[in-house]
């Protein structure tokens, strides 16, 4: 169930539960939480994010009486300003989205114009698309509990039977779907899908962030192939979106649906306050760093104990906390040392801590969840199957270990935590990792404007040109229709007409084929690999052919909702690999080795000194070892090699050079410089994930002294994609602000020469070797000096919106 999205007023929350005594006051438990802690303080930053009322607004006049009755019946009096808002400029034909914080009643603002559309034409139909099909399942519940009369909401997905299809084709008004089968079912199918939309007045896009990358880019030319079918009706339905908060919404909702599109940003709904602190685990001694692996020189005591110590503290002060984990591994090791810990102070006190997880059968989760809530249990340490999946709220306090990789991650899992008119504790425990502590340590990064944005590129070769297929295919294609398709859709026409897919007539372009072209959603990067449980024969998932050498090699731990898997062998011919269950207490991280040539530039800037560039690349890639390691310490246990092909890559990347006359000048000496480029590429690679909604499996990187394409020290950070994905040019356009967050995370860290907090990363291919910390500053400093500062000074301010014209010329 998606945790409630209606309006927040309807839902009044109950008193305490039985027998629960008041909680401390959240900053006197913090106070007492750190003073434990001996030596350094932990807490980095202290946020009070104080309670805000509602602002409601009146119903928009055109505001059918009978929607008005409906919403009264769920409680909803009256809709909140921002929902009032955006409902208005979608009734009046903008397309708009909506991009407020967790349980702000986004779903309102879609209803409200897209019902009151369909009350007041009985011929009008609208579209919802949901990235779930559980997600679609919830609002078609939420509208049909509506009552209307002549709605006719219904689900059509992968599980329609087919004896209701036609019923929903021909009666349904309000059809909910998912960009797949949107993509695979009813575009290929128009003919029969022509008396809706004709008729279409909406299309809801709900979580409409999820939509980045390749699958991002994909989804927005099925939405252009969706709005072509429509205009050959004459229609011109209304797109209407919700986001998750975000750095330039409106840009992303552009981008898209290829529309202009106005962004309503500003959360009127009331929510409760809570006292939120960043925490940072201790570095250890560095003699008392286990030392199988002497590169790793310096490390932080792990987010895991820190939680379970946190998680222990609290259960002892009688307060009711929920651990966020990651893995259900570590969900695991943080309950267990949790018990021991109590019960080592009180025996039996243990007893009241609990692990969670997906996998749990629903009575099993249910009760759980009651004695939480009725205080029997004190704590419960999370994966993150909580986050969307369950109706649990209301608690004293909230630990989340490790950044969950987005806000609106990080806020969906601090909102469990305060009741009405209580104030809750929220604490987010960093990793060693460069991004988390990044964010520990700037915190209006976090508290402030956001700054990551979805990121999407419909303007990729290999997304572009199977989507035009697939559009030839279900009529041919007009000169018309490559505008609508965007930059870059001639030249796809074009070579598809070379290799002998599409045949041009004076009328346009036609598909040549019987069948219709075979296009997957989720990536043109060959078959993705199925991963297989060898005793069973059960298909757990699939990963995509790009990262299943890193993902699912020989000896990988493969963690599968939560669930953790050891791959027995990858079958690249049949593109499987066979696991098994098991739980071991290491984790492996697999090394690879990569070169990289330049093939042209899009856009570059010229710093003196320093250049700044955009352009296409060709990257060889191959992973040859993995390491395994202890998940509780981070200790190395051993590296094994691994016998895998290399992999070619046609992709996207930024780069920078800097002259080495400029280094020197800055006191880096020329044997320093390897070490210094390759600190600074990990570590921007790691804060990359501040800019743009990507994790480290979307992008790589590749740094040297000398590069012969540039012929200078040059640092290169490439998408991990066919085509690209977005994320290099996300990094190119906001480079200033990227960079200079990348050079505060290296120069603030306490480490001595350099720990995975800072200029480590767990997937370098060279085991960490060689890495300059104080160098890899200077260079960075550089390379600031000459760069224009972001437009507003802001750490995220985005320097240029779509940028999606950029020409594309040869290298010089
Ligand atoms: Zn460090
Ligand atoms: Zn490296």
């Amino acid at each position: 169930m998606k945790v409630q999205d209606v309006n927040p007023a309807a839902t009044a929350s109950a008193g305490p539960g039985p027998g629960r005594r008041q909680p401390a006051a959240p900053g006197e438990l913090l106070g007492r939480l750190r003073a434990r802690h001996h030596g350094t303080d932990p807490v980095t930053h202290v946020e009070r994010v104080p309670a805000r009322p509602g602002e409601p607004a009146p119903w928009p006049r055109w505001t059918p009486e009978p929607l008005r009755a409906a919403f009264a019946g769920r409680g909803v009096a009256a809709p909140w300003r921002h929902q009032a808002e955006a409902a208005e400029l979608a009734y009046a034909g903008n397309h708009v989205v909506v991009a407020t914080g967790t349980a702000s009643g986004k779903s309102l603002a879609y209803q409200l114009p897209a019902l009151a559309t369909l009350l007041a034409d009985p011929r009008a139909t609208v579209l919802y698309l949901a990235p779930t099909k559980a997600l679609a399942a919830d609002q078609l519940r939420a509208v049909a509990d509506l009552g209307l009369d002549g709605v006719r909401p219904a689900t059509y997905d992968g599980d329609t039977p087919r004896a209701e299809r036609e019923w929903i084709r021909r009666h349904a008004r309000f059809v909910l779907t998912n960009p797949d089968m949107l993509h695979h079912g009813i575009l290929p199918g128009h003919a029969q899908w022509s008396g809706f939309l004709r008729r279409l007045a909406y299309v809801v896009i709900d979580e409409c962030h999820t939509y980045r990358g390749v699958f991002g880019s994909h989804v927005a030319h099925v939405l252009r192939r969706l709005r072509r079918q429509c205009a050959r009706f004459r229609g011109t339905p209304v797109f209407v979106l919700a986001s998750a908060t975000s750095g330039d919404p409106a840009t992303a909702a552009g981008r898209l649906t290829g529309l202009p599109v106005v962004a309503v940003t500003e959360d009127t709904s009331p929510r409760g306050g809570v006292t939120f602190a960043l925490w940072e685990p201790p570095l250890l001694p560095a003699a008392a760093t286990p030392a199988p692996d002497a590169d790793l020189l310096q490390v932080r005591r792990s987010a895991l104990r820190e939680t379970a110590d946190l998680l222990a503290d609290t259960v002892a002060e009688g307060v009711r906390t929920l651990a966020f984990v990651r893995s259900r591994r570590g969900a695991e090791v943080v309950a267990a040392n949790a018990r021991r810990a109590l019960d080592e102070a009180v025996p039996g006190l243990g007893d009241r801590v609990a692990a969670y997880r997906a996998g749990y059968l629903r009575e099993e989760r249910r009760e759980l969840e009651r004695a939480l809530l009725h205080g029997e249990l004190l704590g419960l340490a999370s994966t993150n199957a909580l986050e969307l999946g369950v109706d649990l709220v209301g608690l004293d306090a909230v630990l989340i270990c490790g950044w969950p990789g987005t806000r609106a991650s990080l806020w969906q899992q601090a909102g469990r935590a305060g009741r009405s008119g209580d104030e809750a504790l929220a604490v987010l425990v960093a990793r060693d990792d460069p991004l988390d502590t990044y964010l520990v340590h700037h915190p209006e990064a976090l508290f402030g404007r956001p700054v990551e944005a979805t990121v999407l590129d419909p303007a990729n070769p290999y997304v572009l040109a199977p989507q035009l297929a697939c559009a030839a295919a279900e009529a041919p294609l007009t000169p018309a229709d490559l505008e609508l398709f965007g930059d870059g859709a001639k030249e796809a026409v074009d070579s598809l007409v070379t290799a002998g897919a599409l045949r041009q007539r004076p009328t346009g372009w036609y598909w040549r084929h019987r069948e219709r072209p075979e296009v997957d959603l989720r990536g043109s990067d060959g078959a993705p690999v199925c991963v297989v449980e060898a005793s069973t024969g059960r298909l757990l998932g699939t990963v995509d052919a790009g990262s299943s050498h890193v993902l699912v090699h020989p000896g990988a731990v493969y963690l599968h909702q939560g669930v953790s898997y050891v791959v027995d062998a990858l079958d690249l011919a049949d593109g499987c690999a066979l696991v098994h269950a098991e739980e071991p207490d290491w984790s492996t991280h697999a090394r690879d080795v990569t070169s990289l040539s330049v093939v042209s530039v899009r856009s570059y800037l010229d710093a003196g000194p320093v250049g700044l560039f955009l352009g296409e690349v060709d990257v060889t890639n191959q992973v040859v070892s993995y390491q395994r390691r202890r998940i509780a310490s981070g200790e190395v246990i051993d590296t094994r090699p691994l016998d895998l092909p290399a992999r070619e890559l046609r992709t996207v990347a930024v780069w920078f050079t800097v002259s080495p006359r400029s280094l020197a000048l800055a006191g880096v000496e020329a044997a320093d410089i390897p070490g210094a480029l390759h600190a600074a590429e990990h570590a921007a690679i790691g804060l990359l994930p501040l800019m743009a909604t990507c994790d480290r499996w979307d992008i790589g990187g590749l740094s040297t002294a000398v590069h012969p394409d540039t012929e200078a020290p040059t640092v290169f950070v490439y998408d991990g994609h066919p085509g690209g994905a977005g994320f290099a040019e996300r990094a190119y356009r906001t480079a200033a602000a990227w960079l200079r967050a990348t050079r505060d995370a290296i120069a603030e860290c306490g480490c001595e020469a350099g720990c995975p907090s800072c200029v480590q990363s767990p997937k370098c291919g060279n085991g960490n070797n060689p890495l300059s910390k104080p160098d890899a500053v200077r260079v960075l400093d550089v390379v600031l000096g000459h760069l224009p500062a972001p437009a507003d000074g802001s750490v995220g301010g985005p320097t240029g919106g779509s940028g999606a014209s950029v020409p594309r010329q040869p290298m010089p």
